[in-house]
């Protein structure tokens, strides 16, 4: 992914199970393939590296609703890979939820 500041972004890998937020080895590989595909990139510095938890819910559909047992709180999370996307929905939903009590959460999206 190119950047407006002339800089390069490679990714990502994907985990289901993460002991740590330390970036290895399978990172290393990414690059490595990143160079392969665009070989000017490797003269290029590496200025950071990083890794991230995406929420997911039990299923891949976000996790929508009032918090059970928790009277007046709200959940909206679960994006996962489709959260981008789907955020104005999910603000919506949940705004109509809270402010007017109306309930337009799919059924998959509920907490
Ligand atoms: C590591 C990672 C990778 C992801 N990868 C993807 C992906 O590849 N594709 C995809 O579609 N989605 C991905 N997601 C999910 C996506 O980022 C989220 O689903 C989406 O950003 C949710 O949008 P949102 O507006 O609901 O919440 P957020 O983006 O979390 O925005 C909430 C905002 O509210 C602010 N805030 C919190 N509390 C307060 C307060 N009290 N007062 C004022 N402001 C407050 C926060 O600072 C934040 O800016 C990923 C998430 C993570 C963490």
């Amino acid at each position: 992914m190119p950047h407006v500041d002339g800089s390069v972004g490679i990714g990502s890998t994907s985990e289901r199970e993460v002991a740590s937020l330390e970036t290895d080895a399978q990172l290393d590989a990414l690059c490595d393939k990143a160079v392969a595909i665009c070989p000017a990139l490797a003269s290029a510095p590496v200025v950071d590296r990083w890794a991230g938890i995406r929420p997911r819910a039990k299923s891949r559909a976000p996790l929508i609703g009032p918090w059970p047992g928790r009277e007046g709180h709200f959940v909206a999370n679960g994006g996962f890979k489709i959260g981008f996307g789907m955020a104005p929905a999910v603000a919506r939903m949940v705004a109509d939820l809270v402010l007017e009590g109306r309930d337009t959460i799919p059924e998959g999206f509920h907490s």
